[in-house]
């Protein structure tokens, strides 16, 4: 989606409102496929001369697959943002990661949903099935394992027996 900013350069710090709807392809994220349904943005943006501010909130529903039992899961989307678009000329750092670039009287807003979906997306889909829901954290390799009581005991017995 590309947002006319013009009339931002015309009013100096005038905020103007504008809405619109942006398209993503699937994404992919930790090697699973996440289908994004075109993402709803309502928003003000104004010229501070420099730089533009963009505010706003965006919606959309994603849809993946249950990391546990692979049944489809939608999860709705619901992100407030505030954002600085920096003109892409001006730029001496292009690594800096706390803004994004405009180009003319322009603004392509689609890296910008594009980070701040992925940025909000939870690490694993699960779906509310209760058995999914809880057990998850067990079975993955990146979460810290729960103790198993049986061990704790047994390190005490040992203990004991040396003593
Ligand atoms: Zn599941």
């Amino acid at each position: 989606m590309l947002l006319d900013i013009s009339k931002a350069f015309k009013f100096l710090g005038q905020e103007f409102e504008f809405s619109g709807i942006q398209t993503l392809d699937s994404q992919n994220i930790y090697g699973e496929t996440i289908k994004v349904e075109p993402v709803n943005i309502v928003g003000c943006f104004l010229s501070t001369d420099k730089e533009i501010l963009l505010h706003g909130n965006l919606k959309t529903i994603l849809h993946g697959e249950c990391a546990r039992c692979l049944k489809d899961v939608n999860l709705s989307m619901n992100i407030n943002f505030s954002e600085v678009f920096v003109k892409e000329s001006d730029v001496i750092d292009k690594d800096n990661e706390d803004y994004f670039y405009y180009q003319g009287h322009k603004i392509d807003l689609e890296e910008m949903v594009r980070v701040l979906i992925i940025s909000s997306i939870p690490m694993k889909f699960v779906c509310n099935n209760s058995f999914c829901d809880t057990n998850l954290f067990e079975n993955s390799n990146n979460k810290p394992k729960k103790e198993n009581p049986f061990n704790v005991l047994h390190e005490l017995f040992k203990n004991d027996e040396e003593v």
